[in-house]
């Protein structure tokens, strides 16, 4: 008998908002001394009011349009009520029926056989916004293990991303996870850092028989039959432990099944030092919560074209930018991916062409391809934070161009600099540092980049 997994994703992503959810303290709480940035709002102190964050909902609407989701029209707040120590209202505003957006997708080129890449769609359910709940940490104090909560977390903007049970393989959650992150990054509307807890991860997962007849490629239909069960993991803090976790609830519960027992319902934690998941307790239905409309928050409404204007505001994502990437400089499917990696990465490579045009002197052996920044930036570990563009193509050309300057040579391209140019000369006299700046431009031009800025730099300080 052969057995698959089903598994379905909730992804909470902190919003790198300044203030909280509902309240007007900094939302920035890693790290931060416990208990120092809360107020009555999200201490839940009896009497004080909520008044929600006008940027967290429009980056949730951004994220939602960049999953291709649809915005609803009207959308509302709702209570969840549980009780747990880090929830002192004793509910979560969250969203229920009226999500901010809803039904959207994401591509995702998966491996379908050792050789094959295949292009695959996993389906978003909804994108909502909520409120993060304060932190709990077990410590020992005095010789005694206690719980101390840190307030701080709590009232941040948290986004829910929910993905319908598109999901047949370990490697394509992975995948997916990951792309989910970058286009957050790319989106900069959050860290999405998993070590910080500013992205945090639920699998759900069950498993059925496979389908005899179903062809490979047709595992992505909607309205399937799903089993009636299904197992939520918890405490999942990193990709590697999503895919230990995962594997770990394959093995158990096809054991189960091939055994003739039926998993149940409930939600299990990710237990590092034992390699396994932990019972934790059965999963409760959306009933339980007693869900109801937030009275205090009236229902939000957006029109077409506020969600056009913030639909205007979504940079160029990952995936366009590769392609782009590809056909402009001519880089390789593999290039373009590590260059689209971040979109500061991606940045700093395309200055770094723009510099290297505008050095272009019509030789070609001279010529730095964008392949060749490509390489650079992939090869040699360069820390963009701390090179500027201009800076690494001075590099390359250094060790790339073996024929040097001699110094009758460098003389004569400085004197022709300083003659050519006598304004920005004049400039640099009366103490604007930037002319020098401008001739070394100038001088670099001259020498057809084979003098290094810095040399220039000397030199023309000298002969002024
Ligand atoms: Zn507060």
């Amino acid at each position: 008998m052969k057995y698959e997994p089903i598994i379905g994703l909730e992804v909470h992503v902190e919003l790198a908002t300044m203030s909280k959810m509902f309240c007007g303290c900094p939302a920035d709480h890693f790290g931060k001394k416990p208990n120092t940035q809360t107020c009555p709002v999200c201490l839940g102190l009896p009497g004080a009011l909520p008044v929600p964050n006008k940027k967290a909902v429009e980056w949730t609407v951004l994220l939602g349009l960049a999953l291709h989701c649809s915005i609803n029209e009207v959308s509302k707040f709702d209570r969840k009520h549980y009780f747990y120590p880090d929830l002192p209202k004793g509910y979560q505003i969250s969203q229920y029926d009226m999500p901010l957006a809803k039904d959207g997708k994401l591509k995702l080129k998966a491996q379908s056989s050792k050789l094959k890449m295949e292009e695959k769609i996993v389906r978003i359910r909804r994108v909502h916004l909520e409120e993060d709940t304060g932190k709990l940490m077990h410590e020992t104090v005095n010789g005694e293990q206690v719980t101390l909560i840190d307030f701080n977390r709590s009232g941040v903007p948290l986004v829910e991303i929910v993905t319908e049970p598109d999901f047949r393989t370990v490697e394509d959650v992975d995948i997916f996870l990951k792309k989910l992150q970058q286009i957050i990054r790319y989106l900069g509307i959050s860290g999405a850092d998993m070590e910080k807890g500013s992205m945090r991860l639920e699998p759900s997962i069950s498993i059925q028989r496979q389908k005899e007849l179903r062809s490979q490629p047709d595992l992505y239909k909607s309205g399937e039959e799903l089993p009636a069960y299904r197992v939520e993991l918890k405490n999942i803090n990193s990709f590697r432990f999503v895919r230990k976790a995962l594997e770990y609830e394959i093995e158990r519960q096809t054991e189960m099944l091939a055994r003739g027992e039926k998993p149940i319902q409930q939600t299990r934690g990710w237990n590092e030092g034992k390699g396994a998941t932990v019972a934790q307790r059965e999963k409760e239905e959306a009933h339980d919560y007693r869900y109801f409309p937030e009275p205090d928050i009236p229902p939000m409404r957006f029109a077409q074209i506020q969600s056009s204007k913030l639909k205007a505001q979504i940079p160029e994502l990952p995936d366009e930018k590769k392609q782009r990437f590809m056909t402009a400089y001519g880089l390789n499917e593999y290039d373009a991916d590590m260059i689209t990696e971040t979109r500061e990465k991606a940045e700093f490579f395309e200055e770094c062409v723009k510099v290297a045009r505008a050095l272009e002197t019509g030789d070609k052996r001279q010529e730095i391809t964008p392949k060749t920044i490509a390489n650079w930036l992939i090869n040699r570990n360069i820390n963009i934070d701390e090179v500027l563009p201009a800076q690494l193509i001075e590099r390359i050309i250094k060790a790339t161009q073996v024929a040097s300057v001699s110094d009758e040579e460098l003389e004569k391209v400085i004197k022709q600099v300083l003659a050519d140019n006598q304004k920005a000369v004049l400039d640099y006299k009366n103490g604007k540092e930037q002319a020098l700046m401008f001739l070394v431009g100038q001088a670099m031009k001259a020498s057809k980049g084979k003098v290094s800025a810095e040399t220039l730099k000397q030199r023309l300080r000298a002969a002024v």
